[in-house]
């Protein structure tokens, strides 16, 4: 990985040294020929609009080099954190399928160990669920024969299954202002709800580091629209970032930093699924070290 990072880094470095140096001797060119040429009228003219066309295509090209390379940083990445995902749960579960085997453990101890093994499968089961609904997701069209959903019955149900996944104590993720089953009923797909849903509880839990404080909450926006909102008191999102972590494959450098476990698929899922059901997903942030809110917004069914 190391070494990658760093031809990555010489790339970029050359992409841009080489943008600007062509940039600038463009510049220099285009310059030059308008001072040679500044009492023939119109050959000023095509200097200035060459000198323009060219610099614009420079810089274009440049940054778009940058981006793409940046892009293939971050595949490389993704493909690095799933094969993590994928290998160590599995390597877990055949360890522990060769203790049993080998050793004649007592009844409490054998509990322990399928205990462990259920998690780490549920671990794997839930990787190739998030790959297999980027994959599905992926496509921009509106759900194929939505069914009503009940919002408050599916938010109940990620935030009980939260506190059970990540062994949490009452009220670490707490479900407020709890509007009654059948308040606010959605047409959609149950199954990328509910995956959105939890995507957004798990991260809150994932990025709050030792002190888990999560509220979930269910209210009214406007006439016609119900909001979620999942509200931690993490490790924060700086401003420009707010946007770029919807973005697929991408991971805040303090995500990496810190090694939480993550694909960088997450939220580009949660705005996938936004979109498909006619609604958004934004989120709001004080600042590094100050929480997160993230928000899914999604239109009522209409009565
Ligand atoms: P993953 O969690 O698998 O890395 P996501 O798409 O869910 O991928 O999130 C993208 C990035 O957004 C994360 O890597 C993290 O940097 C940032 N992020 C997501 N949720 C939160 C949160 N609640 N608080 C702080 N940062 C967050």
């Amino acid at each position: 990985m190391h070494r990658f990072d760093g031809n990555r880094k010489r790339s970029i470095v050359l992409v841009a040294l080489l943008g600007s140096g062509l940039i600038a001797f463009a510049v220099a060119l285009n310059v030059s020929f308008i001072v040679v040429n500044w009492r023939t009228g119109l050959l000023v003219l095509l200097g200035v609009i060459g000198l323009v066309v060219l610099v614009g295509g420079l810089t274009l090209n440049t940054a778009f080099l940058i981006r793409e390379i940046r892009r293939s940083e971050q595949h490389d990445a993704f493909i690095h954190a799933v094969t993590h995902e994928l290998k160590t749960p599995l390597a877990s579960i055949k360890l522990y399928l060769q203790t049993l085997r080998q050793r004649d453990l007592p009844a409490g101890k054998q509990h322990d160990v399928i205990d462990t093994m259920l998690d780490d499968s549920d671990r794997l089961q839930q990787t190739i669920d998030q790959i297999l609904l980027a994959g599905k997701t992926g496509d921009p069209r509106r759900v194929e024969h939505p069914a009503d959903v009940d919002v408050c019955e599916i938010v109940s149900e990620c935030v009980s299954l939260a506190g059970k996944r990540y062994h949490l104590a009452n009220g670490e993720v707490a479900y407020v202002h709890r509007p009654p089953v059948g308040a606010f009923v959605v047409q959609g797909d149950r199954e990328e709800l509910v995956a959105a849903v939890t995507n957004l509880v798990d991260n809150a839990v994932k990025y709050s580091g030792d002190r888990v404080r999560v509220a979930v909450e269910v209210a009214r926006v406007g006439a016609r629209r119900v909001a979620i909102s999942v509200r931690d008191q993490g490790i924060g999102i700086t401003g420009h970032e707010l946007k770029r972590v919807f973005r697929r494959f991408y991971r805040l450098p303090a995500a990496l930093r810190s090694r939480v476990r993550g694909t960088g698929l997450g939220l580009s899922i949660v705005r996938a699924v936004a979109r498909r059901h006619g609604g958004r997903a934004y989120a709001e942030s004080r600042g590094a070290g100050r929480g997160s809110t993230f928000t899914l917004e999604l239109p009522l069914k209409a009565s």
